[in-house]
């Protein structure tokens, strides 16, 4: 049967524009359909721009740990229009960057919205239909909002935090998960007063507990106030916009805005997917296999929609394997079990593996490795920042199971731990290590 195009993607975000790119170049008729900004989640309304929100976060620490080596500085100011244009700058040209990328590999980018219409077929919101041997769901997820809320129309999602036309002086996060936490972090540092609730007793969960007392620890020392086993029960926008929010712990708190990190859900409603029988999860996620394909052998999903891991390096890595199975030279593993994540709070959080919780319900025997120190830089700022680093170790095999790093550049150092874990290093492969010195990261080679 002949079709219009051999593969059709919706979304252009990171994981659909990586699978075009590398499909078109292995010869494939390609169509990109976007409705919203091209560059997706990541790039637009995520982690790039909340990465430049962090960097200018921690210019307030930066001012304040500077007079312990000999500096004085000045009168700080902040002004977030500033900051707001100058991240809108780089989104465009990273999201033009996108595009030409996305030209250059000779896809077809369509800026609407696609639905499936039928086996192998969709239609463009302009009314265009086409068939297509092989269709990618790349669409990502949405914010979850807290049903549950009076008045929820008053708070925001992620979303919309970025743009914010008037820098909130009260904030009041709700969640205890990434986005939560970075957001919780960084608008503190710019200098609103952040409460963040949660119904949970710590923030991070699925983190290393002791890294999770050492992120609230850490975020209660730059001034975040934690409610915790207590959510929002009722927004009410009082006359001169100030928000009173009536808590389920009978507090009443007035903030200039209420941010919603309660999740995110694969966005796969109204995609027409039903109508061609796709298997959904309950949280309507797409179901795919290893290869992953949904159970019709055309429809494809990766990334955020099928709410397997979210991150974007894991959606990237998933366009491209897939693009390659089924036009190229056969399929590119995949290793999901070494995947690291940061979360990019106050010092950041870098994770890679097992927690110690996990290595006690999965390992026969094991052993943890912890270091706990201030960092060097501490010792003369006087702040009273705390580094942890923690390796958990099978007894059996020798080998790194678990690594978490909480600590300045945490990102950055998880990254090589993951690549040694994906080797398959044992503790003494670290212990053979000769440390940097002087460093936060010469600690993971020299515990005992
Ligand atoms: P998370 O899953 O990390 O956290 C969700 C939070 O919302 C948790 O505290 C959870 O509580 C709470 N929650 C969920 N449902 C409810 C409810 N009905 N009522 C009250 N509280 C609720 O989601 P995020 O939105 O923070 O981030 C979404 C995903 O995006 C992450 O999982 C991550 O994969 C990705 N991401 C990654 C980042 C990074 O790599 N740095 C940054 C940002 C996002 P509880 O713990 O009790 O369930």
């Amino acid at each position: 049967m002949a079709f219009d195009v051999d593969f059709f993607v919706i979304g252009a975000g990171s994981g659909g524009v990586r699978a075009a790119r590398i499909a078109a170049g292995h010869g494939a008729r390609t169509v990109v359909a976007e409705e919203s900004r091209i560059g997706g989640t990541c790039v637009i309304r995520g982690c790039v721009p909340k990465k430049l929100y962090v960097y200018a976060s921690r210019f307030a620490d930066e001012f304040s740990d500077a007079a312990g080596f000999g500096w004085t500085v000045g009168e700080t100011s902040f002004d977030w229009p500033s900051l707001v244009a100058a991240k809108e700058k780089e989104i465009s040209r990273l999201s033009a960057a996108y595009r030409s990328n996305l030209a250059a590999s000779g896809a077809e980018l369509v800026e609407e919205r696609a639905t499936i219409v039928g086996p192998q077929r969709v239609r463009l919101a302009g009314g265009r239909e086409l068939s297509a041997r092989h269709i990618l769901i790349a669409t990502g997820s949405r914010p979850t909002l807290v049903p549950e809320v009076d008045g929820i129309g008053h708070a925001i999602s992620s979303n919309e935090i970025f743009d914010l036309p008037v820098f909130p002086k009260r904030l009041l996060v709700v969640g205890g998960g990434y986005i939560a936490v970075e957001f919780a972090s960084l608008m503190q540092r710019l200098g609103s007063q952040v409460t963040e609730v949660m119904r949970a007793p710590n923030v991070l969960r699925g983190f290393d507990d002791d890294m999770r007392a050492g992120v609230r620890d850490g975020m209660i020392r730059a001034g975040v106030r934690f409610e915790f086993g207590c959510l929002p029960k009722r927004i009410v926008k009082l006359g001169d916009g100030t928000l009173r929010v009536a808590l389920t712990d009978g507090q009443a708190l007035d903030v200039d805005q209420v941010l919603l990190a309660t999740g995110r859900h694969p966005y796969t409603a109204n995609l027409g997917l039903e109508a061609v029988g796709v298997k959904l999860s309950p949280h309507g996620a797409i179901l795919v296999d290893e290869t992953l394909t949904s159970n019709l052998p055309w429809l494809h999903a990766v990334g955020d929609v099928t709410d397997h891991i979210n991150l974007t390096p894991v959606a990237i890595r998933e366009g491209h394997a897939l693009a390659d199975r089924l036009f190229g030279k056969g399929p590119r593993p995949i290793r999901y079990d070494t995947t690291a994540s940061v979360v990019f709070c106050t010092p950041e959080l870098g994770a890679v593996g097992m927690t110690e919780a996990e290595a006690v319900a999965r390992l026969g025997q094991f052993e943890v490795y912890e270091a706990n120190f201030r960092p060097m830089k501490a010792t003369l700022s006087g702040s009273g920042e705390r580094a942890i680093m923690k390796l958990i170790v099978d007894g059996a095999t020798r080998k790194v199971m678990g690594a978490h790093i909480l600590a300045p550049d945490a990102g950055e150092m998880i990254q090589l731990v993951a690549v040694a874990m994906t080797l398959g290093a044992t503790k003494e492969d670290f212990d053979a290590t000769m440390a940097v010195h002087p460093t936060a990261a010469e600690e993971l080679v020299t515990m005992r």
